[in-house]
Formats: structure tokens, sequence, C-alpha cells
């Protein structure tokens, strides 16, 4: 069977792994955690970053930073994954969903204006796939109204809008690196922290409520209880395996690009024949390889792809059951038709792209795909 997704091992994660267990300090913030906040604030020039636990908890702090309330109103996509939602539902606040562009499942700004109110306090925009949203348009509202912009570039990484890099451009980002996205560590997460007032909250409320940091670094002489929050910080164990996984980006990504380059190859002529569609990359973005998807015409036609895909032995999968149509949310939106996530549901899928896929296997896959569809 051809898994939908496989983790990889770079090289030295499991020597890192040792290292950090050898050297008595495993808890969080230890010398494998200040490699990898070394390796974002140089390499994309973010201003600060923080390793979470997950991009489920670095979009909570980012809840917690923002001091959303009940009645506060959060405006977001509904083709998202739940953590997008439940980080501002968790903490009171009315989600509005937005409807993706017709072109690509990201989210279309133009309908952003029209749901802003006294109330509104944030647009959580979601890079899909890597492929940036259009961020002059949100930015631009965000200063015309007096908002807050975060980033679930959980998807994220090593991509860029007009040259600037994802994570990087809203006051708060959320990167994943759980074991389906580009980079790993199992579970893990990364919070930038672009806007420096949120500097200092950032620390306190990852690290129990208390400025243990400012404490460690010798700015206060004993440290203590100074506002709610949690406990965000990952093992320097989880942060010793992504720092093998850093080491090796470059080489990670380019074997990710040639995997997307090669379907893309092998299936512009269903595109061009009018049978299904390949993903769209906008002038201003890049792509990072996060995920092949193809659309297919309705759902039918998916699901008999997928069986004929499982016939023989590749899994591909699909995802992103409207959130605006959820058990938990349906009853709480303000009913209006959002039809371009209800079309990615059905229509999107994803195929299997991972570091150690081979390029036979590819070739494997795009045949079946063609043979169905031929
Ligand atoms: C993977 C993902 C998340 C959640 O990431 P975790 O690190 O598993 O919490 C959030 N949002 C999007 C868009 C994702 O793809």
């Amino acid at each position: 069977m051809i898994p939908f997704n496989k983790p990889y091992l770079s090289g030295n994660e499991l020597e890192y792994i040792k290292e950090s267990v050898m050297s008595g300090k495993i808890s969080g913030d230890g010398v494998f955690t200040k490699k990898c906040h070394r390796f974002f604030e140089e390499k994309y020039s973010f201003p600060k970053v923080l390793l979470t636990t997950s991009c489920t908890d670095a979009l909570e702090l980012s809840a917690l930073l923002l001091e959303i309330k009940p009645g506060d109103e959060v405006i977001m996509p509904s083709y998202t994954f739940v953590s997008t939602a439940n980080a501002f539902a968790l903490r009171g606040a009315t989600i509005r969903f937005i409807d993706s562009n017709p072109d690509n499942p990201n989210m279309d700004v133009s309908q952003i204006e029209p749901l802003i109110n006294e109330n509104t306090k944030v647009i959580v925009v979601m890079h899909y796939a890597g492929i940036a949203c259009e961020m002059d348009t949100v930015m631009a509202l965000a200063d015309k109204y007096n908002l807050y912009v975060v980033e679930d570039a959980a998807q994220a990484i090593d991509s860029f809008y007009k040259g600037k890099p994802l994570g990087g451009i809203g006051h708060l980002g959320a990167f994943s690196f759980h074991e389906t996205k580009n980079i790993i560590s199992g579970e893990g997460g990364l919070i930038t922290v672009n806007d420096s007032r949120f500097s200092l909250r950032s620390e306190i409320i990852r690290e129990k409520g208390t400025n243990r940091s400012a404490f460690f670094r010798g700015e206060v002489d004993k440290y203590g209880w100074v506002e709610a929050g949690s406990s965000f910080l990952p093992s320097d164990i989880i942060a010793a395996f992504l720092a093998a996984q850093l080491e090796n980006l470059d080489a990670i990504q380019q074997r990710r690009k040639s995997i997307w380059q090669q379907y893309w190859d092998g299936l512009s002529r269903l595109q061009e024949a009018g049978k299904i569609r390949l993903p769209h990359i906008p002038d201003y973005a890049t792509n990072n390889a996060h995920m092949f998807y193809i659309i297919c015409t309705n759902l039918e036609e998916r699901t008999g792809l997928i069986q004929h895909l499982k016939q023989n032995n590749i899994h591909a999968v699909f995802h992103y059951l409207s959130l605006h149509s959820s058990p938990y949310f349906q009853e709480k939106h303000d009913g209006r038709p959002l039809p371009l996530t209800d079309y990615y549901t059905d229509t999107l899928l994803r195929l299997p792209l991972y570091y150690e896929l081979t390029d036979e296997q590819v070739q494997y896959i795009i045949h079946h795909i063609l043979q169905y569809f031929e």
C-alpha cells in the first residue's frame, strides 16, 4: 500500500534526541529549542518566535494574547482545520465564516469587509496548501478598522507572499510540525510574534502565566504569577527532533517540489481536457509543495476515484468538512450559504506526497488516475 503520508527521518534526529536526554535537561527552552528559535529568526527574519506543543496551541496562545472574550467577532475561512476556529471559540468569540475563492480554496478576501462591525477584533487567514492568501487586502482592512491579523501558517513553512515569508505578515502567525507537514516533530508548533507589543506577554502566557523567561534572562530578580496563561512549551526532546529536520529543510523541500512537479506534468492533460482541476498558484504566491490536490467534478466522481486508487493500493484522502456546517457550529452559523466551501469539501482530493515517495510510485499513481478518467 502507498500511504498518504510517511514521516521521514532526515539524518540527526535520533542523535540529537540522545544528546538532549544525556544533557540532563529535557524540559522546555533548552539548547535545541533555542537552536530552532535561532533558525527561524535568522532564515525568515521573524522578529520573535517561540516553539509550542502544536499549531493548535500556537493559535490558542494567539487568542489569549489578543484577549479575545465573549462578544468579540473573528472572521476566518470555513474551509480549514478545526483548530483555526476552535482556538477562538474556546475564548467565547463569535466566529464569522467566509467562503473560498473560485480558483483556489483560500478565503475570498473580497467578502471580509461587509462582515466587519464594531465587535470585530481579528481576521484569521489560513494559507491553504502553503499557498498564500491575498494579504495586501487583508492587512489594509486590518489597518482601516484597527483589527488584528493571525496567520494560520500550519501548512506554509518556507512559502512566500510577494517575497515576504508567510507567518511573518500578520501580527501573529502559527506553524505546525505535525507528522503530516513538510517539517515535522511528531506533534509540534511555533508562534511568530511579529508585533513587539506582544513579545513579553507571549513568553508569559506560554510559561503558565509567569515571567520565568525574563527571570532567566536576569531582567527581574524573582518570578511569579503575572497573568493567566498555560503551558505551551514543548520538551527539548521534541525540539531536538525538529532541529535535525530544520538542518535538512532545503533537501526536503527540493524533493517535495520534484514530486509535486511530476504530478503536475503527469496530470496536466486531464486539466486541459476539462476533467479535473489542478492547484492554482496566484502570481503573488510561491509553492512550498506542502500538498498536491486535484479537484474532481462532483462527489460521486471523487468517491469512485478514491475506490479505484484503493483497489490499486494507493491511499488518497479528502478533507475539511465545512466548519460552518459542522455538528458543533451549524446552529451558530448566521445562515449565509458558502457554496465554494461546500464544493471543495465534496470534490478536493489529496494525493500521497512525502519525501520517500519514489519517482516510480509517483508514476504509478499518475497512471491509475489517468486510467480512471480515460
Ligand atoms: C495541521 C493544521 C493545524 C493543526 O496543527 P497541529 O500542530 O496538529 O495542532 C491547524 N491548522 C491547519 C490549517 C492545519 O493544516
